[in-house]
């Protein structure tokens, strides 16, 4: 019954000379997830709303799954279109959309009308009043609550007549794309995928990068990552993944340094690598799954170690988080399944029995040192042979 749908935004940022960069953005976002759903869609604006018109068949719950997905939107109205063919007929056809929406009528409501086109025959007070008094007179169970009701049936007086009253709720946040872009340290662990949604959420366009070991990683464990990219991007868009082959980098760190500073020595290299891969994509900063205290290579000691190699911010937003609230958010999201999917991650290879969990960066620095101009040229062989795939 429904031909379109009203969308909803609201956000401070979007106010002001900004405004239209915001509207844009956000028609771009839709468009993108609706490009995965059957049926033709025109994405319009019009007069400060946008509207998504169903040309056509269309999946009605397909359809609000895929615009539940849009960064920006804070309510979806599913809304129908009604020719303007006299007060009378618009009455039945509100009393009958009534019927059609709710089936249970104990309820209360309000008729918000508003008038686009001010040559309609009536202003918009008297048919909020006679509205409201055709739905009384067939619904009899119904009343009017003008302050908190639970129905608000607004209707817009335009070319044609709209109507709606269900607000389902969107995702909120802010368009993918108009807060810049960021890369994404994503493991086939459950955290990363989450920071990735979080970060993209405030309007960040996500570009990503997965450290590959193979053989101790298998083909299984990166596809797995593509799996987890291609789901971040239902929200966040097309993800460019470059996967870096880190196989000798870790074995030369395992061969050169003391076991339990392994997995520190590790991470700060892949914090390097990702950061010269922001810096030829232009990535204004590092996003990475971590959470205070949940593993050795996270305590305070340890992040300072980690973050000391780059320059650029690097993005934490898990870092309050306990691992039950990352595996609720990872199971809303719809990553969940496939992180806990067991292919090794190239980090559980290569950990120490006894990792450090309070390092000294100073130590740290001087056994990075015996790495000396070996680790140059890994590092440099690793950036030319990085693989990238395209995930939408
Ligand atoms: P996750 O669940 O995201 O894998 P984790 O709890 O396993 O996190 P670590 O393995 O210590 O934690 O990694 C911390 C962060 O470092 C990850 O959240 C991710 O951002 C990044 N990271 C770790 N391993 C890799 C990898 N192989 N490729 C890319 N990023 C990685
Ligand atoms: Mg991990």
């Amino acid at each position: 019954m429904f031909t379109a749908f009203l969308i909803k935004y609201a956000e401070i940022g979007i106010k002001g000379k900004n405004r239209h960069l915001f509207e844009d953005a956000l028609m771009h976002q839709m468009k993108y997830a609706l490009k995965k759903c059957e049926g033709k869609f025109l994405i319009h604006k019009s007069q400060g709303r946008i509207y998504v018109d169903c040309q056509g068949e269309f999946d009605y719950d397909e359809t609000v799954d895929c615009l539940k997905n849009v960064f920006g939107i804070s309510g979806i109205c599913p809304v129908i279109y009604v020719e303007d063919e006299g007060f009378e007929k618009l009455c039945d056809t509100v009393v009958r959309y009534i019927a059609d929406v709710y089936p249970d009528r104990n309820r209360t409501f309000k008729v918000h009308a508003r008038r686009a086109r001010k040559d309609y025959p009536k202003e918009s007070m008297e048919i909020n009043a006679d509205l409201g008094e055709a739905i009384l007179n067939a619904y009899p169970e119904m009343s009017v609550d003008v302050h908190e009701p639970d129905i608000l049936l607004c209707v817009e007086i335009r070319e044609k007549i709209y109507l709606y009253s269900e607000i389902i709720p969107g995702p909120g946040g802010m368009p993918v794309g108009t807060g810049g872009k960021a890369m994404l340290l994503l493991s086939g662990g459950i955290d990363s995928p989450v920071a990735g949604y979080m970060i993209a959420k405030r309007g960040v366009k996500i570009d990503a990068v997965y450290f590959h070991a193979p053989p101790y990683t298998s083909e299984r464990a990166k596809q797995k990552v593509v799996d987890l990219a291609r789901i971040v991007s239902r929200y966040a868009g097309p993800i460019w993944l470059h996967v870096i082959n880190f196989t000798d980098i870790q074995l030369y760190i395992h061969e050169k340094c003391p076991h339990e500073e392994l997995t520190i020595i590790m991470r700060r290299y892949m914090m390097r690598i990702a950061e010269h891969i922001a810096g030829e994509t232009g990535c204004l900063g590092l996003i990475t799954g971590e959470s205070i205290g949940q593993v050795a290579s996270q305590t305070l000691n340890s992040l300072i170690a980690t973050n000391e190699v780059c320059e650029l911010p690097v993005y934490r937003p898990l870092i309050g988080f306990d691992k039950q609230e990352i595996v609720e958010a990872a199971q809303k999201i719809g990553t969940f399944e496939t992180s806990i999917l067991p292919y090794e991650d190239c980090c559980t290879i290569f950990v120490a029995k006894h990792p450090v969990t309070k390092p000294n960066v100073n130590i740290i620095r001087r056994h990075e040192h015996n790495l000396d101009d070996g680790i140059e040229e890994l590092v440099k062989t690793a950036l030319e042979t990085k693989e990238l795939i395209v995930v939408e």
